[in-house]
């Protein structure tokens, strides 16, 4: 624990703010007493992507997280910086940036599935080389319990539908292995829903009808909700956001998106669709984790062409969703290692306990900065294991993408003489001639 090397650079900081200096020292000094006593849970952390990128056999790069180790964290920051619970991203590239085109009906192989397993082996080697510093969670219990051994609790997130190869299956297997969040879509759209794309202002392709839910992606949400995964609406179409919030019986969360009352960019949530979470009439319950990315934060300095992001503009975002939704409904995403851009005051993870004290400036109290940082993303949790609890007697949806032109398996048995099947079933498919799949 590095606190004394901390001290200096947050105080610095903050004396640039209003507050006097003494204040500042004052304010730092709880937030790390609230952090030492309650989990800070990081929704969004892209180092298994960090690993993955500098590693020919990334398993083998595993042992130097404990040292200095390239971009945003390693465990020497996380512990300097107080992390309670990190989310971990399984991700694999959309083909906009530089991953495998699936093409315009999401039926081209792709080895996004493979990647997003190799994802997720890495973390949980992670966790088993790391067992001093990482402790596997999935429950809100399981956080506490690894917060209370003195470990960082370490959750899985998958990030994008796009890497599941239109298969329910696959997502069923995942949760089983642990994902205890999925995004609906990275920047690209997937054969379950419409993404808002990563681009201002550009339009993006239609491509499920209302630029929201295909069918199968409302069997995914069912799904979701049955399994106890979290369904996140960071990076979806707010169409998406909106027939999801609509249709699920769990609430939802935002893994990082900002207010985009504040700034105005397709990756952040509309006052309108923040105004449909809640505990009143017609509202679902739900969480928006705020995120520290510069140009989804803003603002921009045109002139000198530079993003002015500071730990007091991340604090705006989570004080106007809160402003919306309340303040037991907000919580913190870093984005750390899947950005090229740093916030000042948040560069990296050693800087959490400057947004606690931030918080704690502008008069938080006590148990909101608590929920703010880990207890309202629990509360949530929660939530969605109750309804996945009286769900457990409902069975796996067999729905399968519309489009998949593979099933039945019609030549999984052989042809002619050289034939795997029992006489009846070869008969039956005879039978079938030459009739699609969906005429089945
Ligand atoms: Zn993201």
């Amino acid at each position: 624990m590095r606190i004394s090397s901390l001290l200096p650079t947050a105080i610095a900081f903050a004396s640039t703010s209003a507050s006097t200096e003494p204040d500042a020292a004052a304010h730092l000094g709880h937030a790390i007493k609230l952090m030492s006593a309650n989990p800070l849970i990081d929704t969004h952390i892209d180092l298994p992507q960090i690993i993955r990128s500098l590693h020919r056999n990334p398993h083998s790069a595993l042992p130097s997280l404990n040292a200095s180790f390239s971009g945003h964290i390693d465990l020497p920051r996380a512990r300097e910086g107080h992390l309670g619970g990190a989310f971990w991203t399984v991700w694999a590239p959309c083909p906009d940036v530089l991953g495998d085109d699936p093409g315009p009906d999401f039926l081209n192989p792709t080895n996004h599935l493979r990647d997003a397993l190799e994802m997720l082996d890495l973390i949980q080697g992670m966790i088993t080389v790391h067992s001093d510093d990482l402790q596997f969670a999935r429950s809100s219990s399981q956080v506490m319990d690894a917060f209370k051994a003195g470990k960082v609790a370490s959750l899985i997130g998958l990030e994008g539908t796009h890497v599941l190869g239109n298969s329910l299956s696959s997502m069923r297997l995942l949760a089983q292995l642990g994902v205890r969040y999925v995004t609906l879509t990275h920047t690209c759209h997937s054969a379950f829903a419409s993404s808002c794309g990563q681009v201002s202002g550009e339009v993006f392709n239609e491509v499920h009808e209302g630029n929201g839910l295909s069918a199968l992606g409302r069997e995914l949400v069912k799904e979701l909700n049955r399994l106890g995964v979290m369904v996140d609406l960071s990076h979806t179409s707010v169409e998406t956001m909106n027939q999801v919030i609509d249709l699920s019986e769990a609430p939802v969360v935002w893994t990082h998106s900002g207010s985009r009352a504040l700034w105005d960019h397709p990756r952040n949530v509309p006052d309108d669709v923040l105004a449909k979470i809640g505990d009143g009439p017609g509202q679902i319950d739900g969480v928006v984790q705020s995120v520290f990315f510069p140009p989804f934060i803003g603002p921009y300095d045109e002139k000198n062409e530079r993003w002015l992001a500071n730990v007091s503009r991340v604090a705006d975002h989570i004080e106007h969703i809160a402003s919306v939704i309340g303040r037991n409904r907000v919580g913190i995403a870093s984005d750390f290692d899947g950005m090229y851009l740093e916030v000042e005051g948040l560069e990296d993870a050693t800087k959490y306990p400057n947004l606690v004290a931030e918080l704690i400036t502008r008069g938080w109290s006590d148990d909101e900065v608590i929920g703010v940082m880990g207890g309202n993303l629990m509360r949530i949790m929660d939530k969605v294991d109750a309804v996945a609890e009286a769900k457990k007697s409902e069975l796996p949806s067999p729905a399968v993408w519309e489009k998949r032109g593979d099933l039945p398996a019609t030549r999984w048995g052989g042809g002619g003489h050289n034939t795997y099947w029992p006489a009846d079933v070869k008969k039956a498919v005879e039978d079938m001639g030459s009739w699609r799949h969906d005429e089945l």
